[in-house]
């Protein structure tokens, strides 16, 4: 992608009424724009990289047997009367009527039109196990929407739902998510944990979350010095942190340490929550079973919050290369002055671009202090410099976002180093 023909206008001051750091960069680098209190539009650039974490979860569960199906977002309120959750589920569950006063909710979440799919469409033993999923725009209306698309009303998620014939069928479903959803964050490039968590208004018995590791996370996770053990503090009797710290763990195995998480997947085991309230069963062996369920979310594009909370420095974003916007920023100097470096520089985007190699080459008309201020503010993990200086000896000067690495490449061979 050429500069000129994109479209992204970069703040040079700090955006006011920003508290975390993740929130700032999005809107100073116009990847997002607020249009009411927790609802953002996704522009050019903040919908490439949404678009990049969506992909590699969508390959994963791919890979793991997951089918992808697309669920509507309006949900009529007899679904939600039947599990009960129209009740329970509280303030944050977002309705309206129709033309013909029928009510509807906005779906916060899908476990009673997935139910209601499975009823119909799961009509004997040989149906099972199956999960289906979807990458779909949720609504919550949230209490307190705050830093960005990390805590939105409308946000994107990934929701998985699993049916298994009987508990130990249940159990094996939800230890492979448990091992696609490790896949996906370590392709991402994550640091995160795996903690035992309270299931809240989901339901069901047992349920995990993944947290990115950072100090700006609302979540409190306590790790055993000795053990496996580890949990987020929601789930202890002792609320207080620094109570937590130091006291001995509930596994009976070393002291208690802590750490901020930002939770960005959830896996649970719902049992048969919603199967014995929805009247979903199996007939087998003559008699009616209920079907065990799984369910599974991923916060889309909180991920996107979450990695900047964790990858970023006083110049801006650094990305992890999973999912920066492109791999490559060629940053074009002193156009005007010499019409040998314009075309240079044109033939080498051209090549690869023709190599499938990810780029951006700015060709702006700008000093080039104001495009390294972008190259850095955006993300991208690598500069190629091409300028009077280089290109005198046909060569550029490749650097390293994160550590500012120089390396003088020749022209020619880029494309065969890029491409291994
Ligand atoms: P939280 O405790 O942060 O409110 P939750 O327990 O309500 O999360 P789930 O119902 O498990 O979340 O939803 C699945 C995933 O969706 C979460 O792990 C999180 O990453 C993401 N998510 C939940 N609420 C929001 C929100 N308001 N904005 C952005 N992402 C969200
Ligand atoms: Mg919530």
């Amino acid at each position: 992608m050429k500069a000129s023909l994109y479209h992204f206008k970069t703040l040079r001051d700090t955006p006011s009424d920003t508290e975390l750091i993740s929130h700032k960069l999005m809107i100073k680098a116009n990847m997002i724009k607020p249009i009411a209190s927790g609802i953002y539009s996704w522009l050019p650039l903040g919908t490439l990289i949404l678009k990049k974490v969506e992909n590699i979860i969508r390959e994963e569960l791919n890979n793991g047997n997951c089918l992808e199906i697309i669920m509507p977002l309006v949900q009529p309120k007899d679904l939600w009367d039947q599990s009960g959750r129209s009740k329970e589920y509280g303030p944050e569950l977002l309705g309206f009527k129709d033309r013909n006063q029928r009510d509807f909710y906005l779906g916060p979440t899908h476990e009673e039109i997935i139910t209601d799919i499975a009823k119909k469409e799961i009509t004997s033993p040989k149906d099972l196990p199956k999960t289906f999923y979807q990458i779909k725009d949720k609504f919550r209306d949230e209490i307190r929407p705050r830093f960005g698309v990390m805590r939105a009303r409308e946000f994107l998620m990934k929701d998985a739902y699993s049916f298994d014939i009987d508990e130990n069928s249940m159990h094996e479903t939800y230890s492979n998510m448990k091992k696609v959803y490790q896949k996906i964050f370590d392709r991402i490039g994550l640091d995160y944990r795996i903690v035992s968590a309270d299931s809240g208004s989901i339901g069901g018995d047992k349920s995990e979350e993944f947290h990115v590791l950072a100090d700006s996370g609302e979540d409190t996770l306590a790790f055993s010095d000795k053990s496996d053990f580890a949990i987020n503090i929601e789930l202890l009797d002792e609320k207080d942190p620094k109570k937590i710290s130091g006291m001995s763990s509930p596994d009976g195995n070393g002291k208690l340490n802590l750490k901020k998480g930002i939770e960005v997947g959830h896996i649970f085991e719902l049992g048969t929550k919603y199967s014995k309230a929805m009247g979903l069963t199996v007939q087998k062996d003559n008699v009616l079973k209920d079907i065990f369920m799984g369910c599974y979310g991923i916060g889309v594009s909180r991920i996107i919050a979450a990695a900047i909370e964790q990858n970023f420095d006083d110049d801006g974003i650094l990305f992890p290369e999973s999912i920066s916007p492109f791999k490559y920023y060629i940053v074009l100097i002193n156009q005007k002055g010499n019409q040998n470096i314009n075309s240079e520089a044109e033939r080498l985007y051209s090549e690869l671009k023709e190599n499938n190699i990810e780029v951006f080459f700015d060709d702006r008309d700008l000093n080039p202090g104001v495009k390294f201020r972008d190259a850095n503010l955006m993300g991208v993990p690598y500069q190629l410099v091409i300028g009077e200086k280089t290109s005198r000896d046909r060569s550029v000067e490749l650097i390293k976002r994160k550590n500012q690495q120089k390396e003088i490449i020749k022209i020619n061979e880029i494309v065969n180093k890029f491409k291994n």
